[in-house]
């Protein structure tokens, strides 16, 4: 497997575990101390620089892999093997009802992205009423795949920088996904704007909450279905970070 492709399936987590590596989670990130000075290293564990730590202290930048292979003593392919061999089994999803329901309302930024109340109202997505960390944020009901409701992922007005609670790891979800009849076509993208957007025009659709690749728990979901249709609109670079190949079905490019 290539060095990107490796960085993607690695699951941070378990990787800090078997290093032995004491780590706090916060956000997106998770701490653990630097094996050369002591600070608090940060590593990002999912999305685009997942995998790539930082250490103030030594004021330097290093990846999983050199750690494990700084870590044991052995070369950096050797590295790679063990992280494979012993680091990429998948988180387990979040299985409780969530407690917490939000108000919700439709509003302008949702209306900018050319959605309708009726959807949103279907879709539990609407500009959060209230306080918490969704203020401000356009909030998103997520599902687990038994239509379990687990959490909510926030696209903040207007930026749309993304939010979401630190038990929630997006590689382990695919939203909607609980709502696709299998046997029919159904599109995949990053934005979930987008997303409900080709639901509001007749056609089911996923997201994958703005990854710039498909986690190994996304690759099984679209493997259960027939037909899968890639609607990656922007940078085709992000789909450099994604083994398409890899997916065990009919797939094409909308
Ligand atoms: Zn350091």
């Amino acid at each position: 497997m290539k060095y990107n492709e490796a960085m993607m399936v690695i699951n941070t987590e378990r990787a800090l575990e078997i290093l032995c590596f004491p780590t706090k989670k916060n956000g997106s990130y998770y701490y653990f101390p630097c094996p050369e000075c002591g600070s608090e290293v940060s590593i990002r564990f999912h999305g685009e620089k997942k995998n790539v730590s930082y250490c103030p202290g030594c004021k330097k930048g290093n990846n999983i892999i050199a750690i494990a292979a700084q870590i044991k003593g052995i070369g950096f392919q050797e590295a790679k093997e063990f992280l494979l061999g012993k680091a990429t089994a998948i988180e387990k999803p979040i299985e409780e009802e969530l407690s917490l329901a939000g108000q919700l309302e439709f509003c302008q930024l949702i209306e900018q992205e050319g959605l309708n109340a009726e959807l949103c109202q279907q879709m539990g997505v609407g500009k959060w009423k209230g306080k918490g960390i969704m203020a401000g944020h356009v909030a998103f009901t997520v599902h687990n795949e038994h239509g379990v409701r687990i959490a909510y992922y926030g696209l903040h007005i207007p930026d749309k920088k993304t939010k979401f609670p630190a038990n929630f790891n997006p590689e382990t979800y695919l939203y909607n996904i609980h709502n696709i009849n299998l046997h029919e076509e159904v599109w995949i993208t990053k934005d979930l704007f987008n997303c409900l957007r080709i639901i509001q025009s007749g056609k089911q659709s996923v997201c994958n909450f703005g990854l710039p690749y498909l986690s190994t728990r996304q690759y099984q979901f679209l493997s259960n279905c027939d037909q899968v249709v890639f609607d990656w609109s922007g940078d085709k670079r992000d789909i450099a970070y994604t083994n398409i190949a890899s997916l065990k079905t009919f797939y094409r490019f909308a």
